[in-house]
């Protein structure tokens, strides 16, 4: 092999190394479009072979620009740079998207157009896939009530929220653009401090043991009323070792609220709104406890409306429903806060009064019958009532102190009614 000169070995170089080997797609155009020189990586792109590409011309494969653009661009190139997107039409025909940088410049008497092109379909496509994701996202995200979110915790302590779907500021009465630029300690300090502690404790539990969080919780809406939220997420380790949390959160104010109304409708009569039977024998055990626990009295009065079933006769039932929820916010306007009023039959009632002896209870029994029977009632005048007082003794059960407290009652009726017998 005949030995190569200083300036020959740079130029072979050159070629084999750098434009032959090159990663990149490379091609040199002359003046008139056609293929100075094309790289195995450039043929490969658009499914030709080197002879074939030989015989052709840039606008047999650019279907971006038409050929008179492609031809200006190819008699203005010069030493510059420039930068620009275009498309390929390959062999088979399928459309290919390109990067192109071109530089012109004069070789061995000829101008040349030296390009590097970069085949950018594929990031194309997942440039265009991770756009259909985010709006897909976005879509669902739109049509689950509440918020979707993810939370992190960095290693360092620091918090954020990485993402939060639209629904987020609604649920805290926030305007959207409020929310962008938020703090999370802002966010954060929207839960009531009641609830805090226990999120606080749960995440991180669910942080050590990379387990499922669940919490309801109350946070103040913007509007100034308190909202129930539910949360559930799921946790992941990142590899930096932040934990990043992923999930949903609801507003459930209106069901807290439903199972609210639910429980106090279980516990309550209908017609007067004091405690119902079943919450009065509730409420009497529990005290009871607490008086044997602590050795302090408690004592128990029942009444019953003087001859009411005249008042229904002569009035009507619905006279005598108002009659007995009047008769009943007087009692409640005679009574402690820790007494407990409760409806025991039709028209009977218990007040049980916790820390009160006998001698006290009578003297309520005394205030409440008197209460009544001064009272105008709407339509009938006047009605009356009559009282039996007890007081618990140790060891004593619920059944027998009602049935004393009956008794009692009974003794009243028998002793000429609107009376208090102990
Ligand atoms: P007494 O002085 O002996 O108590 O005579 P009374 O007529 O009140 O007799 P009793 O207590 O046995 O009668 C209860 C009556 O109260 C029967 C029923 O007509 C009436 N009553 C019971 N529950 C209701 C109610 O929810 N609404 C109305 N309007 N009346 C009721
Ligand atoms: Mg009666
Ligand atoms: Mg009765």
């Amino acid at each position: 092999m005949k030995p190569l000169t200083d300036h020959e070995t740079t130029e072979t170089i050159l070629w084999t190394v750098l434009f032959e080997q090159s990663g990149d797609a490379m091609v040199v155009f002359r003046q008139d479009g056609s293929v100075y020189r094309a790289n195995q990586r450039y043929v490969d792109m658009l499914g030709y072979t080197l002879e074939e590409v030989g015989s052709l011309h840039v606008w047999d494969w650019d279907v971006q620009f038409s050929k008179q653009k492609l031809q200006e661009m190819l008699l203005a190139a010069d030493n510059s740079s420039a930068h620009f997107d275009t498309r390929h039409r390959r062999k088979d025909g399928i459309i290919t998207d390109a990067e192109v940088s071109t530089n012109g410049a004069l070789y061995k008497g000829e101008n040349l157009i030296f390009c590097i092109v970069r085949d950018t379909t594929e990031r194309k496509y997942t440039e265009e896939r991770l756009r259909q994701n985010k709006e897909l996202l976005e879509r669902i995200a739109s049509q689950v009530p509440g918020a979707l979110y993810q939370y992190r915790i960095a290693p360092d302590g620091t918090r954020s929220f990485p993402y939060f779907s639209e629904g987020f500021a609604e649920l805290g009465g926030l305007a959207q653009e409020e929310l962008s630029g938020t703090a999370v300690d802002d966010i954060m300090s929207r839960i009531l401090p009641e609830d805090a502690a226990d999120i606080e404790r749960k995440a991180q539990t669910s942080a050590q043991n990379l387990s499922h969080f669940h919490a309801e919780f109350r946070i103040r809406h913007n509007d100034g009323s308190i909202r129930w939220i539910e949360c559930r997420s799921t946790p992941e380790k990142e590899t930096d070792g932040s934990i990043i949390w992923t999930g949903i959160l609801l507003d459930i104010t209106q069901r807290i609220q439903a199972e609210e109304q639910v429980r106090i409708m279980a516990i309550t009569d209908g017609l007067t709104g004091i405690n119902n039977r079943q919450e009065f024998d509730r409420l009497l055990e529990h005290e009871i406890e607490r008086a044997s626990r602590y050795h302090t009295p408690l004592s128990l009065l029942m009444y019953d409306l003087d001859h009411f079933k005249q008042v229904n006769d002569r009035y009507g039932h619905n006279t005598g429903d108002t009659a007995l929820k009047t008769v009943t916010s007087l009692v409640n306007n005679n009574i402690r806060g820790i007494d407990v009023h409760g409806r025991w039959g039709g028209e009977e009632f218990m007040v049980l009064l916790p820390q009160t002896g006998l001698n006290t209870a009578k003297d309520v029994a005394e205030k409440l019958r008197q209460a009544i029977a001064a009272h105008q009632f709407n339509k009938l005048g006047s009605i009356t009532a009559s009282f039996g007082v007890v007081e618990f003794a140790p060891h004593e059960k619920a059944k027998s102190l009602a049935q004393r407290v009956d008794e009692a009652l009974y003794r009243a009726k028998e002793l000429g009614r609107n009376r208090v017998e102990v």
